[in-house]
């Protein structure tokens, strides 16, 4: 069973190994899926979620706007 801890900004139960753990207002905070997405712009992610970022570089990049 997985095991549920709430989302620290919307307070959704959420699985533990799906709470990313993110930089949000300068502090550390786990947020789920949906927060992660949506409050984008908000956090810092102090590390990307998957590992083959030096190889792929998407166009999530900022300079875009
Ligand atoms: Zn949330």
């Amino acid at each position: 069973m997985a095991v549920l801890d709430p989302c620290d900004n919307c307070g959704r139960p959420t699985p533990i190994y799906r709470l990313a753990a993110v930089i949000l207002d300068g502090r550390v905070a786990r947020l789920c899926p949906l927060c992660a997405s949506t409050e984008r712009e908000r956090i810092e992610v102090p590390y990307a979620p998957r590992a083959d970022q030096g190889a792929i570089q998407p166009s999530t990049a900022r300079d875009v706007w």
